[in-house]
């Protein structure tokens, strides 16, 4: 029910101009308290509420900052005084003014700091099933705008303009609450959805905040350094159960060199106020300074720093989604027992609900929001300062710039990386005449990027190779501790393939400030040539080929490198019969791909081999696998058609038998363990095994079955290619006993380490699986494997495509035991009766990130042998 100002008396209208309409309660408008046991508000209810709130109050305005991957839209609310709100322009205009210290002295500064207001962004339920931040969402912004806080509401929303996303992932929120809805109340209440809850990444939409590869990301990256450009950010999320009740910063070592020391002082000032918030309001069991670092640039809370901006992360412990759940104290891990410095008043176990973690991020909320009021001037003088600072002071050995040269072997990859770095708010140069740095030449058109800009930590970050430090062992000799969080490496240029060389000295070039991405024109070739030729070393030929196949277009690949009229193209380009069909899709392809094709007359002497039509499939088991995810969204980008295989597609009836064969020529399997393939289960000695011991609705139990194997068997012996990436490659090694298998399987954890880093390989590019590639490629090593051969026996063969060297091994992050893989294999191509098994032994497509080795999936899908 609405409490609407009709119900009193005219007279009373006019005494109260402002406040025309009393507020709804979320609890009133839920028709249940916010967190109650068994209740969620869905993302339809929470749009709503906001939109009502907007209605009802002048300290609330609910803006739409763009579409999810599924079409929803995604609603932020800003919060703030009436008298603000009617200047919001001038406010984030002063954001914007502060950004750049060209043409803003310190006393400018200082007067746009004190006339400004402090931004302070919060974004929540990023992670979906992480529930309780989208809830508590409702209740923080009511309490605001009605003055229900710890402070004086009036005044601080005077100094402090709020951002509040309800939840950034919109598409997920929807499905983790119908879920829940479907199964409370019966055995499988609370338990985990079989697919993900972001259309591509599922949990791992928060490895994607440089990438920006997904809709909401995108969308979240503009509000922040683009339309509004925060000061604080939060980014609220949920652990485990039975560890501490809440996380909160300062972060954990180790610290990004790059990343402004204010802002690890800042991150620790609002950190520290909101500990003491908590503690004073008697909510037990707060730990801070241990298990999230601060070393890692991917995810939403931690690329703020990289922009001078605050960040926080917030970690509430878990129940089942909105069941209760009960901790018996003996359940608490040993460390969340004693007190220590970082956490002196430990939680006892009991009871843990919904609305704790409601209770627990309205305090820290509200406390974030109280220390950006006492600090207004503070944190808008400094993150000017943090700015100039990125503009102004290069210290010994700092790179000047990061020079891009024009000629790159995939030209529309490096048009894509320059893209996401502007999103992010990176200022981009090109030459406008050839330059020299040292003794090489530049030509005209090359990029160029000057350290010299408000964002320098974020592009030296994304654009340097990052030497982690030592790991530690957990006792001398003995195992290395895992990383705290994520990848050591993530180089960008090295995962995308891009030539960028790191200029430490100050050089001479003409250059143009770039205002956005100078995609080129394409002109098609002589509408008179008898052949098309379109190169192997760009992504997007594939993506035409894909497009020109469905019409039946006449193609084959080239076996060796084309020398054709004022061109060269790589071993395993593209040839295509220029046909009135080719000649009439082809421009609109050329344009959309940025592709340019080349015209070729006699293909006679060219050896070649044919490409016929190409039917894929792709692996998706019901345990909502990320990298599945990750495949799919490749194949989308690159608008390649297939087909998602589930376990049912694998087995037959008892009249029939499966064939796998009549149906498609590539079956794929993305990263995913072998026994999750073939049981839907892990083995139970695997120390992973307890995160998979939810129960699930029956029909999304087991895995494709011995039966399975046996289809996949028979697919390859009959022609078919069978594609392993990474950890599934273990399929092939346990049930098809191919000659081959993984090397570091039963090497000992104390004599090899690598989390996530970026390695060299070797490649064989006039195979067909290394068409395209460079001979010296840069791979992303995550949880992967180093493949050794072995003399096949008969009826078997195999061709190493991608090999380790015998050193040197290390590009980017870390790596601790490079003899072991020197020399070994990561990429295998097995040729078995008419088909192939190919083996790729890292993720090549990883988080679709690392698009410098798509191409070793690419090529498996138009292996151009297959009959
Ligand atoms: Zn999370």
């Amino acid at each position: 029910m609405s409490k609407k100002i009709f119900s009193f008396t005219s007279l009373l209208l006019l005494l109260l101009p402002f406040t025309l309409i009393a507020q709804t309660t979320p609890d009133e408008f839920l028709g249940h308290r916010v967190g109650a046991d068994r209740k969620l508000a869905d993302y339809n209810q929470i749009q709503a509420y906001f939109k009502k709130l907007d209605k009802e109050s002048g300290k609330i305005k609910v803006l739409t900052i763009g579409q999810s991957t599924l079409n929803k839209p995604i609603i932020m609310a800003v919060i703030t005084s009436e008298d603000n709100m009617a200047k919001l322009d001038t406010y984030r205009g002063i954001s914007k003014k502060l950004r750049d210290a060209r043409g803003l002295t310190p006393d400018g500064a200082r007067k746009l700091a004190k006339e400004g207001k402090v931004i302070v962004f919060i974004t929540c339920n990023l992670h979906s099933d992480e529930i309780g931040s989208s809830q508590m969402a409702l209740e923080f912004a009511y309490k605001l705008v009605t003055g229900k806080t710890p402070f004086d509401a009036d005044k601080v929303l005077e100094d402090v303009i709020i951002l509040i996303a309800p939840t950034i992932n919109p598409d997920g929120q929807q499905m983790v609450t119908d879920w829940y809805r479907k199964y409370v109340g019966t055995k499988y209440e609370g338990g985990r959805m079989p697919w993900l809850y972001q259309k591509y990444a599922g949990h791992d939409n928060n490895r994607d905040w440089f990438m920006l590869n997904l809709a909401e990301t995108k969308a979240v990256t503009k509000v922040m350094y683009q339309d509004w450009i925060p000061q604080i950010h939060i980014d609220q999320h949920q652990i485990g159960s039975s560890g501490a009740r809440l996380w909160i910063p300062p972060f954990a070592n180790p610290p990004n060199p790059n990343v402004h020391p204010l802002i690890w002082r800042g991150v620790a000032l609002c950190g520290m106020n909101m500990a003491y918030d908590l503690q004073k309001n008697g909510f037990k069991g707060v730990q801070y300074g241990q298990e999230f670092a601060g070393w890692w640039d991917g995810a939403c809370d931690n690329t703020p720093w990289f922009h001078n901006t605050i960040c926080l992360l917030s970690e509430a412990a878990s129940a089942r989604m909105a069941s209760p759940i009960n901790i018996d104290s003996a359940e608490i891990s040993k460390s969340y027992i004693e007190k220590s410095m970082q956490f002196p008043d430990p939680w006892p176990g009991g009871w843990w609900r919904l609305r704790d973690m409601v209770d627990y991020e309205i305090t820290l909320s509200m406390s974030l929001v109280k220390t950006a009021y006492l600090h207004k001037k503070d944190f808008l003088y400094n993150f000017y300062k943090m700015c100039k600072d990125s503009i102004e002071k290069r210290e010994e050995g700092q790179p000047y710039a990061f020079v891009m040269p024009k000629k790159q072997c995939d030209y529309p990859t490096t048009l894509r990386m320059l893209d996401i770095l502007m999103s992010a708010g990176v200022e981009i140069n090109q030459a406008k005449e050839d330059f020299v740095i040292g003794d090489k030449l530049y030509p005209a058109g090359s990029f160029v990027i000057l350290m010299s800009q408000p964002y320098r930590p974020y592009v030296q970050a994304l654009l340097e190779i990052q030497k982690h430090p030592d790991i530690k062992r957990q006792y001398p000799n003995g195992p290395f501790i895992p990383l705290a969080y994520d990848n050591a490496g993530w180089t960008l240029p090295l995962q995308m393939g891009i030539k960028c060389d790191q200029i430490n000295n100050p050089f001479k070039a003409n250059l143009t400030k770039l205002d956005k991405v100078p995609y080129p024109s394409p002109t098609p070739p002589q509408e008179t040539a008898s052949y098309i030729v379109l190169d192997s070393r760009l992504n997007t030929s594939y993506s035409v080929v894909f497009s020109l196949i469905k019409t039946k277009a006449e193609i084959y690949r080239s076996k060796d490198i084309i020398k054709g009229k004022g061109f060269e193209a790589a071993a395993g380009s593209f040839i295509v019969k220029n046909t009135p069909q080719v000649r009439k899709a082809l421009p609109v392809l050329l344009d959309k791909w940025d592709v340019r094709a080349f015209g070729l007359e006699n293909i006679a002497d060219i050896p070649k081999a044919s490409l016929k039509r190409f039917r894929i499939g792709l692996y998706q088991s019901w345990r909502s696998n990320m990298d599945e995810g990750w495949t799919r969204y490749v194949f989308d980008d690159l608008s390649i058609p297939f087909a998602t295989l589930h376990n049912k597609d694998f087995k037959g009836t008892k009249e029939k038998k499966v064939n796998l064969r009549a149906k498609f020529d590539v079956i794929v399997f993305a990263d995913e363990n072998a026994n999750i393939i073939k049981t839907g289960r892990r083995s139970p000695s695997s120390r992973y095994a307890r995160y998979y011991s939810g129960s699930i609705p029956p029909e999304y139990e087991g895995g494709i079955g011995k039966e399975g194997v046996e289809a996949l068997k028979s697919f390859v012996e009959q022609g078919g290619i069978l594609v392993t990436l990474n950890s599934a490659c273990g399929l092939a090694f346990d049930d098809f006993n191919v000659p081959a298998g993984n090397a570091l399987e039963r090497v000992d954890r104390s004599k090899f380490s690598c989390p996530g880093s970026i390695l060299r390989v070797k490649v064989d590019n006039k195979s067909p699986i290394g068409y395209g590639m460079p001979k010296e490629a840069a791979i992303m090593f995550y949880q992967s494997m180093a493949l050794s051969t072995r003399i096949p026996s008969e009826g078997w063969d195999r061709k190493v495509v991608a090999r380790f060297p015998e050193d040197d091994i290390l590009l980017s992050g870390w790596l601790f035991g490079e003899d072991v893989i020197a020399r070994k294999a990561a990429v295998v191509d097995i040729k078995h009766k008419k088909g192939h098994i190919i083996l790729i032994g890292f993720p090549c497509q990883h988080r679709a990130q690392s698009h410098g080795t798509y191409k070793f999936l690419l090529n498996a899908l138009l292996y151009p042998e297959v009959k």
